[in-house]
């Protein structure tokens, strides 16, 4: 098989990059996806996300013990389908601060020009506020009086029902919004079940990819590094590109030495608060039996109710440490608010009803970083979250706990609220909520960073190509020097949307 372009990963940015590609007329693309189809139920209803994660749509990739969380190993979920992982999030919907992009200080990734870009992957994506909150979410949403019906922003202290990209009670994701309508081109071939192994690169110059099954696929004129943060990392070394001595270890040729790849891995590192009550959140309990067993009928006859929920429905921005090395006045903290029981004793949904909510840190300081696996480099990579591997995180995300509670105390929750129930009085001084961060701090599902943009020993260029080759770019959330204050689904589209513009201006001069 031979195309003019291939596109590896249909995830967020994959499928933007796609697009973008195959509308030009520069040739044919061709998409390889590692997993199968999203056209399954839940993936279209957005409640189904309960069932999507663990199964096979989730890569399902574990991190190694962490240190500075009780040497546990957390779940790094990721979308292992067509739409990747915005086949399987939450659908929240944030394009960060602005001076999340003025501060990677690369040309053409300041706010100013990477508003162009938001606008126009928006009004395919029409991000809107989630049409049919749980009343908790509502009230959660008036915790900072003087804006509770606009979104909250990171830009300043701020809470409300969250935008999400939801189109008529559906999940609409980067392969609804970019990648199925493109297919009208003529110019674009999806390929699901196609799990690349290797880039073959020679002279710098990218030819073919190696399928895990052993087919090969030519690429006439370059080749689109989309398979995410994890997933691209991990091909680039199994390519011969990575840290030089470390591969050669491995017994891999080298092809490009770039100690950047994999390192300077981060995610929002995050905390939770359950909270129980009879009559309060979504619940298993008798009481709300009848709901649940007609909200598929409700959900197929007017697209709301419950199977229309995304689960993280509203959430805060807030500023928690006082004074901290990072010594600025922004919002430091996102919550995250969940209308749902979630289980606190290893279950996700457990039997009875409340709510959830949970803190991340907006900019983490901590580093961690990914290699491939010594015995077979084709098997799940070696992914060091290294959360809290910076004490400055564990001192903002225990300011963010303690504000967090305070928040949620005040809510203005009325017959709705509910008892907390864990971590409770088991976590009022600091060294016990401390010890709490330890043992349950997870993430939220934001891996970035692994394949950063810089003018310095960073692998990827501003224009997004890889260092020291010619025609291999990448285009995923692994480009993003520092992560932003947000959720990260709607950078990653735009990044993508981005890269296929310059590929195209790149490829015409050519
Ligand atoms: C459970 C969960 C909830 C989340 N909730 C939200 C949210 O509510 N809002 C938000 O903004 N963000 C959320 N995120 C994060 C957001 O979805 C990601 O940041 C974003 O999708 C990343 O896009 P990407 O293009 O970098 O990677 P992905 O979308 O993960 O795409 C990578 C693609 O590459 C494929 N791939 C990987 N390796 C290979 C290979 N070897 N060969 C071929 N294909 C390969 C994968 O299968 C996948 O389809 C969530 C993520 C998860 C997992």
């Amino acid at each position: 098989m031979e195309f003019d372009l291939l596109v590896i990963g249909a995830g967020s940015a994959g499928c933007a990059v796609a697009a973008g590609l195959a509308h030009a007329d520069i040739g044919s693309v061709c998409v390889l996806e590692a997993g199968p189809s999203d056209a399954v139920p839940q993936v279209k209803i957005p409640f189904g996300l309960l069932y999507t994660m663990g199964s096979k749509r989730d890569w399902r990739f574990t991190s190694t013990p962490q240190g500075n969380a009780e040497n546990r190993t957390i779940s790094v979920n990721r979308g292992h389908m067509i739409g990747g992982s915005s086949s399987i999030n939450s659908m929240v919907w944030f394009r960060g601060r602005n001076d999340d992009f003025d501060n990677w200080a690369l040309p053409g990734w300041s706010a100013l020009e990477v508003e162009r870009e938001f606008r126009e992957i928006e009004t395919l994506i029409q991000p809107r506020r989630l049409p049919d909150p749980h009343p908790l979410s509502e009230a959660f949403g008036k915790t900072f009086r003087s804006n509770s019906l606009a979104p909250p922003t990171p830009e300043r202290e701020s809470a409300g029902v969250f935008e999400t990209n939801i189109r008529n009670g559906r999940r609409w994701s980067a392969a609804d919004a970019f990648l199925r309508p493109s297919l009208a081109s003529g110019r674009l071939t999806v390929l699901s079940g196609a799990s690349v192994d290797r880039i073959v690169i020679q002279s710098g110059r990218a030819r073919q990819v190696e399928l895990i099954d052993g087919r090969t696929i030519k690429a006439r004129a370059g080749i689109v590094l989309s398979a995410g943060s994890i997933g691209s990392p991990a091909i680039l070394m199994r390519s011969g590109i990575g840290d030089g001595a470390q591969l050669s270890g491995l017994g891999i040729p080298i092809e490009i030495d770039a100690p950047g790849v994999g390192r300077n891995l981060h995610d929002h590192p995050a905390i939770g608060l359950h909270y129980q009550g009879k009559n309060t959140g979504y619940g298993l309990v008798p009481g709300q039996l009848l709901q649940w067993a007609f909200s598929p009928l409700q959900w197929l006859l007017k697209r709301n109710g419950r199977m229309s929920s995304n689960f993280v429905e509203a959430g805060a921005f807030f500023r928690a440490a006082s004074v901290t090395a990072l010594n600025d006045d922004k919002p430091d903290c996102q919550i995250h608010f969940m209308p749902y029981m979630m289980g606190y004793k290893g279950r996700q949904i457990t039997l009875a009803s409340g709510y959830y909510a949970d803190v991340c840190i907006c900019r983490p300081v901590s580093r961690g970083n990914l290699t491939i696996n010594t015995k077979d480099p084709r098997t799940s990579p070696i992914i060091n979250l290294g959360l809290l591997s910076d004490e400055r995180d564990v001192d903002v995300l225990l300011a963010g706990f303690k504000k967090m509670r305070k928040l949620l105390a005040k809510a203005p929750f009325e017959h709705l609220r509910a008892e907390e129930v864990y971590p409770g009085a088991d976590a009022t001084t600091d060294e016990e909520i401390i010890r709490h961060i330890r043992n349950r701090v997870a993430t939220a599902y934001h891996p970035v960073g692994t394949l950063a943009m810089g003018t310095q020993d960073q692998p990827v260029s501003s224009e997004l190509q890889l260092k020291g080759s010619e025609n291999l770019w990448v285009a995923d959330a692994s480009i993003m020097p520092s992560i932003t204050s947000a959720n990260t689904n709607a950078p990653s589209m735009m990044i993508g949307h981005k890269a296929a513009k310059l590929i195209i201006r790149k490829l015409k001069k050519s």
